[in-house]
This record gives C-alpha cells, structure tokens and sequence, in this order.
C-alpha cells in the first residue's frame, strides 16, 4: 500500500515496558509480523455536508496494511491523517511478532502510546490495526472473518443513513427513494442544524421524510448533540407526531445526566456511543441509552466492538453498528445482541468506490456469506492514490 514500509527495527522490551515473556510465543500456526504500512486519503463528498454541529466537505481515510507470512491483512479508519504516522510510528512494536496473538499485540501498542493517551485519533490508529490484523489472521487460516468469529447470524439489516443538514428538499428525497429501493426498514437524517437553532425547518425535514416513506418504514433523527436538554424534550415530543422511533444524540454524548433525564421524559429510544474509545466509556453510556452505537473504526477494532457489545449484553441493552458499514459486517454478524448497522451515505460511497468486496443492500440485508477469506474487503489502491496525503 505505501511505499514506505516499516519493516524492522524492533524497540527493547525496556523501552516499551513489555517483557518479552509477556508476549506468546510463535508457534508453526502463527507467522510473525513482517511488515507494517499506513497512508491516508482524503477523499472530497459528492456534496457538502453538514449535521447539528459539523459541516464537512471531504473525509479522511486511514488504510493500515499489516503482513505476515506472504498474506496481508486490511484495516482502516476514518480518522486524520495522523493516525497513519501514529501506525507507522507503532510498526516496530509489530514486526516480528506472532501475528495470531492480537490481544497481546493490542496491549504491547497501548503501553507503547500510554504517555500520548489511548483515546480519540490514538485510538483510530489502534482500531486500524486491530481490523487488517484479523483479517489477516482469517486470510492466513483462509476463512471468511464472520465464520472465524462465529456468526450468531447470516444476513445483517441495515438502515439508510445521511439526510444531511445541508441538503436541499430535493436531495433528501432524491437520497431517502434511494433507500427505499435498497429495501432497507428504516431511514436516519440528521437535526438540530446550526447548533438546534433552526427548530422549524428540522421538523419540516422530518415531515418531508415521513411522507416519502410512509408509514411502515421506521424513521430515526441524529441531533449530534445539537440541542440543549429542555429543547431535546421539546423537539422529540414534537417528533412523536410523525412516528420517529430514535433519537440519536439530543444532547451532548458527554452530558449523561442530560441523556438519562431525557430518557426518562420521552418514549422513543435514545442512542448514543458513536465517540465511545474504551470499555469505562461503554458502561457509562450504558445506563443511560436504549440502544448502545459502536464504531469498530474508534473504539478498538473488531476486538473492542465485541468487547463493548459484551458489555451492553450485560446491561440488556441491543447494540448497533455506527457508520463504516463494510467493515463492521463480521462483527454484526458475531454478536447476539445485534440490532442494525448504518448504511451511511458518506462511508457507503467511499467503500464502493475505492474497496473491492463492497455490496450493495438487498431487501434491507447484506449478506455474511458474500464475503470472501479474511472480512472480504481490498482497497483499491490505484483509484485511492490520486486522494493520498499522508
Ligand atoms: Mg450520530
């Protein structure tokens, strides 16, 4: 993938504060890390977008390669592209490591990072390489990533997501037919535009969408913590008019009193955990949402979204894939307590564009089985490169 591969050069154990024996050793089944790439892409959006407190016109694409045995395993991240310097920073922690042993290599890269913290563009960085190093492991074992897992199911709902604020009346139906005829049971734009001050036309949109998609079709908001906590109660019994079933975000993910207070005032679900890094970050969230949102892109990998679901199981809570729809296939698939995965405008056009393996949604589903060894997912590194900065 990068012309600049990291490919030895191995820090002492003194210097990571990992002991060599805390590491497992290599056996004949598990070839140990050769390589360690990284870059990262910026890829501009079919249009502007915007949400209650964001407006964007580009997103940032961290593609880590990680190789081992003449097999190379793919990650990403939708981060900045400091993320990828951080990947190529960590490389000499990987190679020549057992490649197989993913959680002792996670833990040898968070004693490396400790002193940076292991949170926000760190924790991309780490979520990056624990994605292509299970892929690569199901590559090299030559199974499909959700059979390694272990599926608790084959087909994996999705529903529309985008909406954006930004978008004028005709882009949203143009966008939101889209959907429909993708078969999908439930569609998601966002509120609360310039920061909650444009309560009328957020209602008007929601109206807008309730009548392209009628009645049986569920309908779900993002305010991106838009709103204040009195003006989220207001709004979400405003939405009740027009059947809205999740109401993403209302305040402030940070702000979980005003979460669990909002909670307790309206009847539709409250979701939130898309920023979630770690697992005490998880159980906090946890008491206060409906539905618990995990971005395997952020929050560790594949390995920390199957942690963090674990968690939500233990408090009876549901949990849904947020964004990145490809790359949380095989995830979605392994955990009991699943309940949908985002179809995100944004994400959905850059991983068919620029991924072989990319599907498109039959019926509302995408199906485990259409993916091929490891999570099934290849970059196209010819049609990405005109898109590199880092
Ligand atoms: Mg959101």
């Amino acid at each position: 993938m990068s012309p600049r591969c990291p490919r030895s050069g191995s820090r002492t154990s003194e210097a990571t504060g990992v002991t060599a024996s805390s590491m497992p050793s290599t056996s004949s089944e598990s070839p140990v890390v050769d390589g360690v790439c990284a870059a990262a892409y910026a890829i501009p959006t079919d249009r502007p977008e915007g949400d209650g407190t964001l407006a964007w016109d580009s997103t940032t694409m961290v593609c880590v390669s990680v190789s081992a045995g003449g097999v190379s395993g793919f990650g990403w991240s939708y981060a900045p592209a400091a993320a990828a310097r951080l990947v190529e920073e960590m490389a000499s922690e990987l190679v020549g490591q057992p490649a197989f042993a993913i959680a002792a290599l996670d833990e040898r890269l968070r004693v490396t990072l400790r002193n940076a913290g292991v949170s926000g563009v760190v924790s991309c960085a780490l979520s990056a390489v624990d994605v292509a190093l299970w892929d690569l492991k199901a590559k090299i074992l030559g199974v499909c990533l959700a059979d390694l897992l272990g599926p608790a199911r084959h087909e994996v709902p999705v529903y529309g997501s985008g909406g954006f604020t930004t978008y004028d009346a005709a882009t949203l139906e143009q966008q939101v037919r889209g959907w429909l005829s993708a078969g999908v049971p439930a569609v998601k734009i966002k509120i609360a535009e310039d920061a909650g001050d444009r309560e009328a036309r957020d209602l008007r949109r929601v109206r807008q969408v309730r009548e392209l998609i009628g009645a049986e079709v569920e309908l779900f908001v993002d305010a991106n913590g838009g709103y204040t906590r009195k003006q989220a109660v207001r709004v979400g019994r405003a939405l009740g008019e027009y059947d809205v079933r999740w109401f993403e975000e209302p305040v402030s993910s940070q702000d979980k009193d005003g979460l669990r207070e909002i909670r307790g005032l309206l009847d539709l679900d409250i979701a939130a955990g898309e920023y979630a890094n770690d697992l005490p970050e998880i159980r906090r969230l946890c008491g206060v949402v409906d539905c618990l949102q995990l971005d395997a892109t952020r929050c560790g990998g594949f390995s920390g979204w199957l942690r963090g679901a674990a968690v939500a199981n233990a408090f009876g809570l549901e949990v849904s894939g947020h964004c990145a729809p490809h790359l949380h296939l095989a995830v979605a698939a392994a955990v009991p307590n699943f309940r949908h995965l985002e179809w995100f405008h944004d994400h959905v056009r850059i991983e068919q564009r620029f991924l072989d393996g990319a599907q498109e949604p039959r019926l509302g589903v995408l199906r485990i089985d259409a993916a091929g060894p490891g999570h099934g997912l290849c970059p196209k590194t010819t049609d990405l490169a005109p898109y590199r900065t880092a």
